[in-house]
């Protein structure tokens, strides 16, 4: 499996993981575009959204619910989920993924 996301998934690449479940894991992005640059991964391998069936709807909807866990254990005020599809759309690791980012103000 070349799929760089799978191998931090089972250990044979090193990323600090910030969460982790039997479903997702939750990793700081390498190259942030905000002060808070996270990723969630299901740990399922799936390409894109091009690629969900039916039977990843509840998958889905708990990766959904894991970014806005993610969020409130951060205090985040407002932020943005994002998931990218397709070379067109911006998507360039072919494993599906949420990011989460939000300009965090220090108090
Ligand atoms: P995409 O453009 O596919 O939606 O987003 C992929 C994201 O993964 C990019 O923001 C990129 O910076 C990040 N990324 C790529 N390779 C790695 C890596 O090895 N480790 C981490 N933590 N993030 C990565
Ligand atoms: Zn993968």
């Amino acid at each position: 499996m070349s799929c760089i996301f799978c191998k931090i998934i089972n250990k044979q690449e090193s990323s600090e993981i910030l969460y982790e479940n039997d479903k997702f894991i939750v990793i700081k992005d390498i190259n942030p575009k905000a002060s808070v640059h996270l990723l969630i991964i299901p740990k399922k391998h799936i390409a894109s959204i091009k690629e969900i069936e039916q039977q990843d709807k509840e998958l889905m909807g708990q990766l959904i619910l894991t970014g806005k866990k993610i969020a409130e254990s951060k205090n985040l005020k407002g932020y943005k989920l994002i998931i990218n599809v397709g070379r067109e759309g911006g998507q360039i690791i072919d494993h599906l993924h949420l990011h989460l980012l939000a300009q965090q103000i220090c108090p």
